[in-house]
């Protein structure tokens, strides 16, 4: 349950998160952001985000997790509603967009779906030098659809709040996405991730309608330890303490 899920305040304060240096942000929002270590399948919130596919019929990782803790009617639903309804020649979600629906048997109420760019086919191989995945995530020839692999990663928390706010959702739980199986690299994706949360709490009322964003970090993944250390160190510069 959310009340079990610390606020940055609170992780401050038990010294699990250390101030940064310093920040060019203010500090703000400490109660209304959270990092949690877990399985996002077991939050009981309003929203959910699934790392989905263009397909929305389930897939691996967390996508795969999601359907099955949802169970059967999960992929009716999105069969129903955007699947079947999708125009011939086009997918059921692009990347960068996002699909809602319910829980079904999960404890949160809603999955939000987001579809993140995926550079697993140009990283097949060894590890890209530096300069290379420099080049390849601004690159719109090399991602999907033509578009920059960063904005489209940047869509999917975008959208993704946008819709929460739009359903009158007040709380909801992003995994890291795009960072595993399409394997986006794990710094340049919490920038983009943190970023995009702490410019849209920033804007107009929407601190307002949102109560809580919960960052949630796979504790039993193959790089756990890599996720966590790099959003230990970049949530402090993004949200410092006051
Ligand atoms: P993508 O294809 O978008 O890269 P993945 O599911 O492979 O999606 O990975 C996205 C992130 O989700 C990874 O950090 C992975 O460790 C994490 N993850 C996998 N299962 C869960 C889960 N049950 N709860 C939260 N995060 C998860």
């Amino acid at each position: 349950p959310l009340a079990e899920v610390k606020t940055l305040r609170q992780l401050y304060e038990a010294g699990d998160l250390r101030a940064p240096a310093k920040s060019e942000y203010k500090p703000a929002f400490l109660d209304k952001v959270s990092l949690h270590l877990g399985d996002i399948t077991k939050l009981q919130v309003d929203a959910i985000v699934n790392a989905a596919n263009s397909g929305l019929q389930g897939g691996g990782g967390v996508d795969g997790s999601i359907h099955r803790a949802a169970g059967p009617g999960l992929k009716a639903e999105l069969r129903e509603k955007y699947v079947d309804t999708a125009k011939a020649g086009s997918v059921p979600c692009p990347t960068g967009e996002v699909r809602i629906s319910t829980g079904h048997e999960l404890p949160s109420k809603y999955v939000i779906h987001a579809v993140g760019p995926s550079l697993a086919w140009n990283l097949r191989g060894p590890p890209a030098e530096d300069t290379k995945l420099a080049t390849l995530l601004r690159d719109p020839t090399s991602a999907s659809e033509g578009k920059i692999p960063a904005a489209l990663l940047a869509s999917c928390y975008q959208n993704s709040l946008e819709v929460m706010v739009e359903n009158k959702l007040k709380h909801i739980a992003f995994p890291c996405i795009s960072t595993g199986i399409y394997g986006y690299p794990i710094v340049e994706a919490t920038e983009i991730a943190l970023h995009t949360i702490r410019t849209f709490l920033s804007a107009d009322d929407h601190a307002d309608k949102v109560e809580r964003v919960i960052f949630v970090l796979f504790d039993k993944g193959p790089d756990s330890e890599r996720d966590i250390a790099t959003y230990r160190k970049l949530l402090p510069h993004f949200f410092p303490q006051e």
